[in-house]
């Protein structure tokens, strides 16, 4: 186990089983431009809450599409784009700011389950812990207590801890999540059978988009920075869609030279901008331009902006922090 200066989720229980037992409706959000954890850790909460025949549930997202090759996942199907209940206990799913949920919370109780450190802390209970390696791995310690965690849920749980560990590949991985990890397959989660699922059941749109990025590839700076684009066109002819865009800045970083990797996408909504490290903390340089994140994985979006303009722009805020000659 870890030193006793992680912060514990159980250290909530009480505050958040009195929430939960007070509350009619729950409306559990998850973040824009979906990822497998918020939409994991979503699911899985959704599917424990459910059970209780005296609340009502809903799941939303409030982005204009889902990835779709995480419906395998239970409920998937459940999840809405709009929030219907006028009031709900709202619990936020691996979102560090209120912003990034796309949805009007004012006068709503939240319950904020999350595992970055930029965390805005902007519910009434903030049970958000950095040192975990996802938001997932939150929920189920949280859970866990309060529910007994069945096969779907820790399916939905595994899935997210998958993802955000990158199959248990970042730094972020520990004992605790290998025990989280077993806690779930000790209850019935196939590790094959998800694995499968999740990677194997990809969108030929992503391929193709893939293949645009990756012809647009340029190293910099010593070749320690790698650029990827893909322009508004190269979207529309492959019609590729925001989670078809998901892991492909890992390419870039995947390059024996590079130590940071920028992905810039000229989507309708403006560019969306992802940065990966391989150490160095790029999420100051996401700060810099409104947006947030972890250290290693990063992202802003800037709307109205020239695409070429933009990568110098962040070039030149790169080369400016010394983010590469490791001086931060
Ligand atoms: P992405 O590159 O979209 O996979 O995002 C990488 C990380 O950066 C995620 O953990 C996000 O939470 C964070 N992130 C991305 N975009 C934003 C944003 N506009 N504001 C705050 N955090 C962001
Ligand atoms: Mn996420
Ligand atoms: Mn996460």
């Amino acid at each position: 186990m870890e030193s006793n200066e992680t912060p514990d989720p159980r250290l909530y229980i009480d505050e958040v089983r009195e929430k939960l037992s007070q509350a009619k409706n729950i409306t559990i959000l998850t973040h824009l431009n979906p990822d497998a954890d918020t939409i994991g850790t979503g699911l899985g909460i959704y599917t424990l809450l459910s059970k209780e025949r005296s609340k009502k549930v809903e799941i939303v997202n409030a982005s204009n599409s889902l990835p779709q090759y995480l419906d395998f996942l239970p409920h998937f199907s459940k999840i809405k784009d709009t929030m219907d209940f006028e009031e709900s206990l709202v619990i936020t799913c691996d979102c560090g700011n209120i912003e990034r949920l796309g949805v009007n919370l004012d006068n709503r109780d939240i319950i904020n389950v999350d595992h970055h450190i930029s965390n805005e802390n902007y519910g009434a209970i903030n049970v958000v812990i950095p040192e975990y390696a996802s938001a997932s791995q939150v929920a189920y310690v949280l859970f866990k207590s309060l529910y007994t965690i069945d096969k779907n849920a820790a399916s939905c749980f595994y899935t997210a801890l998958l993802s955000d560990t990158q199959y248990f590949t970042t730094s972020s991985v520990n004992p605790e999540v290998f025990e989280v990890a077993k806690e779930l397959v000790d209850i019935g989660v196939d590790p094959a059978e998800v694995a499968q699922h999740f990677t194997q059941r990809r969108s030929l749109a992503s391929l193709r988009i893939l293949e645009k990025a990756l012809g647009s590839l340029s190293l910099k700076l010593d070749a320690q920075v790698a650029i990827l684009y893909v322009t508004r066109d190269d979207i529309d002819v492959t019609g590729a869609r925001m989670p078809d865009m998901e892991g492909i800045v890992d390419y870039a970083k995947s390059l024996v030279t590079v130590k940071v990797a920028v992905f810039v996408m000229e989507t309708e909504e403006g560019l969306r901008v992802s940065l990966r490290s391989k150490g160095a903390d790029v999420s100051m340089i996401a700060k810099e331009f409104g947006g947030g994140g972890h250290s290693v994985a990063a992202g802003f979006t800037l709307l109205q902006r020239d695409l070429h303009e933009t990568i110098d722009i962040i070039l030149k805020t790169i080369q400016n922090t010394g983010l590469i000659h490791g001086k931060k």
